[in-house]
């Protein structure tokens, strides 16, 4: 394992401008893993400079070619899928069973964009007037930045790069500071699957790389996933900078279960979206509502399971949870059970004090569950990104989907019913862009967009999907009379 991760600029692991360094640690236990490079302004524009070198014969390289080389990538991640998993649980602490899901969605984003050569395939119209054809071409744009946040390190980068290279754009990625080691990993293999030198760049660091990358001229795009707040800023300045733009935010995700469900169907799925990934996922659910008789026993099963949690190291298989990222985060998770108290909700089940033998150096924060949770509340309103749950009721479900509707953000949602009527009345009244139904983590896999609505998502094409294919190119028409 690198203990010192440097940028990847050109094909070649760089020697940065910046010494500045920043810790990435085992959550777990708190050891330090290695340093990561903090890049400066001047950094970005090296490596924005190493795209555009590459872009003019990246480019004319022929589109089947082009995905050959992430064929030969998607072999790579898969052979060495068990080393990945490891360094992923190790650097973020979620469980090795999630850390071998998130690969495996990430390689499923490769393999969809192994299909670019159909996918950006034209339109073509003949005698679109009289002697007059038409036909659409869809072609790269440039030098795309793309910047990750820590909760899906591998798979969130796979969202984006790959399209953006399939489809003959160049790359600027900017991961997560806080755990990019898998990720440096995935990028070796990249280079040795034969991505050319410049096609795929790597700037480590913050605040200030982020900055360089919506400023810079070079740069025609910016795809960007993290905290709705940063999501904004991103926009507006990437935005104001003419570039093309497509933010992903945070969430507050509903999961309402109605009296007619599979109770026991759906606490289990319920848990699972709460508590997976120690909640540190845009999709976990974080308030649950029971719809009349359903409250009492989804409020006892939730209960139960909550407490029976095992929490420890994410390497170990008979984990049930892992730690949160950092120290500071497990602080601002337990800030927002203290203000949940202090407004006055019930606080049935509280994980402030947990600590796991032998890992007391860890970032631990037990399973939390909240009654009587008040929109006027900040644990009713506000993302958490902690293993914390508000249980609340309402009479019907126009009563549930009103409470819904309350939140800023608009990003997931499910529904728990046997009633094909009421899911689909659901579906049409949402409002929210990721719906389950029956399933408590409403994540689109590689062939359908993903993204929310509302505060939880500046732009309009989404990640993946078709949405990537336009996003990655632009549609050039020709008229044509001869
Ligand atoms: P974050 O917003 O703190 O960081 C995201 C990226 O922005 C990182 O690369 C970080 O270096 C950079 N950054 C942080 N602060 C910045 C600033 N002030 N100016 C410029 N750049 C800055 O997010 P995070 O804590 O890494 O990730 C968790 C958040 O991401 C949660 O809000 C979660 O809901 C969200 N998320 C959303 C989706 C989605 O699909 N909508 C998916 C995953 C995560």
């Amino acid at each position: 394992m690198s203990s010192y991760v440097s940028n990847y600029v050109g094909g070649a692991f760089a020697s940065p401008a910046s010494v500045d360094t920043l810790a990435i640690t085992n959550p777990a236990s708190g050891e330090e893993l290695g340093r990561v490079i903090m890049s400066t302004k001047r950094d970005v524009d090296t490596a924005v400079q190493a795209a555009t070198a590459a872009y003019p014969a990246w480019r004319s390289t022929p589109a089947p070619q082009r995905a050959r080389v992430l064929f030969g990538l998607k072999t790579l991640i898969e052979e060495h899928k068990e080393e990945l998993a490891l360094l992923l649980t190790a650097e973020h602490g979620k469980v090795i069973a999630e850390t071998r899901g998130e690969i495996q969605r990430g390689i499923e984003n490769i393999e969809h964009a192994c299909g670019m050569p159909t996918l950006m395939m034209g339109d073509t119209v003949e005698g679109i007037a009289q002697g007059i054809d038409s036909e659409s071409w869809r072609q790269p744009m440039g030098v795309f930045g793309i910047i990750t946040p820590y909760n899906f390190p591998v798979m969130i980068p796979l969202w984006f790069w790959p399209y953006a290279v399939a489809a003959g754009n160049t790359v600027v990625l900017k991961p997560s500071e806080q755990d990019p080691l898998t990720h440096q990993r995935i990028v070796e293999l990249a280079q040795r699957a034969g991505l050319p030198p410049g096609v795929l760049n790597v700037v480590h660091g913050g605040r200030e790389s982020v900055e360089a990358i919506c400023d810079h001229p070079g740069i025609i795009g910016v795809s960007f996933v993290g905290s709705s707040h940063v999501a904004e800023i991103v926009y507006r300045r990437a935005g104001g900078a003419g570039k093309r733009v497509q933010a992903l935010g945070g969430a507050k995700n509903y999961l309402i279960v109605l009296p007619d469900a599979d109770i026991d169907l759906s606490a289990a799925a319920c848990h699972d979206s709460i508590f997976g990934s120690s909640g540190q996922r845009c999709l976990a659910g974080s308030i649950v509502i029971g719809v009349g008789d359903a409250h009492a026993q989804i409020r006892e099963r939730m209960l139960d399971q909550a407490a029976s949690i095992k929490l420890g190291d994410g390497l170990d298989e008979s984990t049930d949870m892992g730690p949160v990222i950092s120290a500071e985060h497990r602080d601002r998770v337990k800030g927002f059970i203290d203000q949940g108290e202090v407004d006055g909700a019930k606080l049935s089940l509280d994980g402030r004090s947990a600590s796991v033998a032998g890992l007391e150096g860890g970032y631990w924060i037990g399973p939390t569950v909240f009654e009587d949770v008040s929109p006027d509340m900040s644990i009713g309103t506000e993302e958490i990104f902690g293993p914390v749950v508000g249980i609340n009721r309402a009479k019907d479900i126009d009563e549930a989907v009103a409470m819904m509707h309350g939140s800023q953000y608009g990003n997931a949602c499910s529904i728990f019913t046997t009633s094909g009527k009421a899911a689909r009345e659901f579906r049409y009244q949402a409002g929210i862009s990721m719906i389950g139904v029956n399933i408590g983590v409403a994540a689109p896999m590689a062939f359908f967009p993903f993204g929310g609505s509302r505060g939880s998502f500046y732009g309009d094409l989404k990640a993946a999907g078709k949405d990537a294919i336009s996003f990655f190119t632009d549609q050039r028409v020709v008229i044509s009379r001869w």
